[in-house]
């Protein structure tokens, strides 16, 4: 499951990761007010929906006045965003986070994630924040860190450490950094997500470290547990026929293709699959209907 930047803020706020302040609005008045709310001169207005990439897409908006702030609310509500995780139709935006506009030094990559390979966590870092990290990935994979965090004894400083030092975070701020790694982390296990990206986190001119940018998978095995993350999922951004089909606890993926299918057992139903692509068809669906039948 995911959800929202302002939402994954309040989960990284709440693990004492510090974040600009801001608000959700569903309304252009609502924008408004938070940005009076918020007070200042500089105010960042964001399109919040599930894809990444909003940036690029024209989904953040700067705004130095209240007026802009209206404006780019009114331009951004409603629109359908295309970003290159949306897929050419784009997804419609229906909220907003509006928060202070952040004095950026540097951008950097960080996030938490399930390595499945180690059984291990791994937190990656990177000095190239703010860009596509698959981009970063493909061109320059040395400049993407890594450290694997034994579970059972957490992430070290020693590791932290060696992260904000190897993505050259100033020696002055490198305490800081080590203490969002540590939060970071913390709040990742807590919640029991498998993805917990801060992209980018920034450092500010006054040398602190904060996270401009959230986003979040969670295990959908441990929601059980977290009935304040379950109360944070948005239908609006999930596949009609997935959430129709979750209603009643079956396993369900739209695809692409053209051939139905409805399969007792997950094996069964990638066995199938295969068999319709090694013969050239298209699956317009995975469904397994549960096994032992
Ligand atoms: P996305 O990753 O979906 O494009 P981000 O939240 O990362 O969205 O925003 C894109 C860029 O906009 C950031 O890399 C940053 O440069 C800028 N930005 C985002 N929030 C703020 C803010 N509060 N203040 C100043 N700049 C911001
Ligand atoms: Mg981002």
């Amino acid at each position: 499951m995911k959800i929202h930047e302002y939402q994954a803020k309040e989960l990284l706020r709440q693990h004492g990761v510090p974040v600009p302040r801001g608000y959700a609005a569903f309304t252009v008045q609502e924008a408004l007010e938070a940005a009076q709310k918020l007070g200042g001169s500089v105010w960042v207005v964001k399109a919040q929906i599930h894809a990444g990439g909003r940036g690029k897409g024209g989904g953040v908006k700067l705004a130095r006045s209240l007026d802009e702030v209206k404006a780019l609310a009114s331009q951004i509500l409603g629109m359908q965003l295309v970003t290159h995780q949306t897929g050419p139709e784009g997804q419609k935006v229906r909220r907003l986070l509006v928060e202070e506009g952040a004095d950026i030094k540097k951008e950097y990559y960080v996030a938490a994630l399930t390595d499945r390979a180690t059984q291990k966590i791994a937190l990656m870092a990177s000095s190239e924040g703010g860009m596509d990290i698959e981009e970063v990935a493909h061109a320059t994979p040395e400049k993407i860190l890594k450290v694997f965090v034994d579970p059972l004894v957490g992430l070290t400083d020693a590791q932290a450490l060696e992260l904000a030092a190897g993505i050259g975070v100033p020696a002055a701020s490198q305490a800081h950094a080590v203490d969002v790694f540590k939060k970071l982390y913390a709040c990742y296990m807590a919640t029991d997500a498998s993805l917990a990206e801060i992209n980018p986190l920034i450092l500010e001119g006054d040398g602190h470290i904060k996270a401009l940018d959230a986003k979040f998978n969670f295990d959908a095995n441990a929601l059980y547990r977290h009935p304040d993350i379950v109360a944070c999922r948005d239908l609006d951004e999930e596949d009609p026929a997935e959430v129709e089909a979750s209603k009643f606890d079956l396993s369900y993926i739209s695809l692409d293709g053209n051939i139905g299918c409805l399969v007792n057992g997950a094996g069964l139903a990638m066995a199938t699959m295969d068999t319709i692509k090694l013969f050239g068809g298209e699956p317009a669906n995975f469904l397994d209907v549960g096994g032992g039948a």
